[in-house]
């Protein structure tokens, strides 16, 4: 078992924080002032918040930790994308990715130590799921990453965030959520939902319920198939939600938030990027006003899949055009340092103990 770890601060909403302060005999205004240490300054280490007494940070420092992940590896590409090997306090490690685009910094968050929903392209999922993260542990990869930006340039702003890495978020659903409120919040960076993109595999229950709470962010759902063989022969979660029941919660989805979905879809050779299933495709999302994103596989060890060529998604997409459906190429960022979410977790973890500490299960 590992050693009990202290409450984490970063975690805390700021009423939640205003009790802790106060169980400690502090006032409100104090835990304003931490929550914005915390959240808006990004301070590590509680001997930074020098307008606080001593004595309460001493104690503070005896009772509670702040998340602060160890930069474990660092790769830029030559895009100017920069991936992040993130180790935790309990040793597991997560990937965090900076991307440059021209309206700003976004970052590419993990949810989960890896993730229990075993599609069969994706480096995430090939070990399982290891533990959730905490909200703090979430909002801590933007502010390392934020931590990085401000040494190069003190008006460099992460302004968007996409919940895209390690994980599957709504398998997360309480702690992505709460990370969604402290992200968002004025008195943490305050970055907007509409910056802010959200990506499922398609649990449907989960669907449902991130409707109900009308969030102005954008959801991404991975549909990667048309049809039912397809989609289960590559992704498990189609057998307990298959095509006819995350249809229509997106259709519902989208009635209940006035927020439109975009669809990823990942070209494999052979597999998912023919005429027909393009004509599939097309019907399957007839009427909804969705976006289609388009990207060739990133080919992962142990995965029998390779990509499509390029010249061959150019026509899917044309394709999907012709019959009405809105689809576009995404340009593909930091190909050349692995970038596809798990590879590096993956490739350090085959390197050995020495590199990255063991998980706990
Ligand atoms: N679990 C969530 C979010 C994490 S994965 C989800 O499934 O949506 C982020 C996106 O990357 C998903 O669309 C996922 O299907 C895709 N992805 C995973 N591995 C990939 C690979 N090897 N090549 C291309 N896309 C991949």
């Amino acid at each position: 078992m590992p050693a009990p770890q202290p409450p984490c601060l970063n975690d805390l909403e700021l009423p939640e924080l205003t009790a802790y302060v106060a169980a400690l005999g502090q006032p409100a205004f104090r835990a304003k002032q931490i929550y914005k240490w915390l959240h808006q300054k990004l301070v590590t280490d509680f001997a930074q918040m020098t307008d606080q007494p001593k004595a309460l940070l001493a104690r503070l420092a005896e009772s509670a930790a702040i998340a602060a992940p160890v930069i474990v590896r660092r790769q830029q590409s030559r895009d100017g994308t920069v991936k992040y090997l993130l180790r935790l306090a309990d040793g597991n490690c997560i990937e965090t990715v900076l991307m440059h685009y021209r309206y700003g910094y976004s970052v590419c968050v993990s949810t989960q130590v890896g993730c229990a929903m075993g599609c069969r392209f994706c480096a995430s999922t090939q070990a399982g799921r290891v533990r959730d993260l905490t909200a703090g542990e979430i909002a801590a990869e933007v502010y390392t990453v934020q931590r990085e930006l401000w040494q190069r340039d003190a008006a460099a702003r992460v302004s968007h965030i996409v919940l895209m890495g390690i994980g599957e978020p709504l398998h997360n659903y309480d702690n992505v959520l709460r990370f969604l409120r402290i992200i968002s919040g004025a008195g943490g960076l305050n970055i907007g939902m509409r910056n802010i993109s959200l990506s499922t595999c398609g649990l449907v229950p989960q669907i449902d319920r991130l409707a109900k709470e009308n969030l102005q962010l954008t959801l991404s759902v991975s549909l990667h198939a048309p049809d039912d063989a397809t989609r289960s022969a590559m992704m498990p979660v189609n057998d307990a939600f298959p095509l006819e029941q995350l249809i229509p919660a997106c259709r519902r989805y989208q009635a209940a938030t006035g927020r439109r979905i975009s669809f990823e879809y990942a070209m494999v050779r052979g597999v998912n990027d023919s005429d027909d299933m393009a004509r599939k495709l097309a019907a399957l999302l007839k009427g909804m006003g969705a976006h289609v994103n388009l990207i060739p596989v990133n080919p992962v060890d142990g995965s029998p899949y390779s990509a499509s060529d390029d010249a061959n998604i150019r026509r899917f997409c044309a394709r999907l055009q012709a019959l009405g459906q809105n689809a576009t190429v995404r340009r593909r960022l930091g190909a050349d340092i692995s970038a596809a979410c798990g590879q590096l977790r993956r490739e350090t973890a085959a390197a050995g103990p020495e590199t990255i500490p063991e998980t706990i299960s």
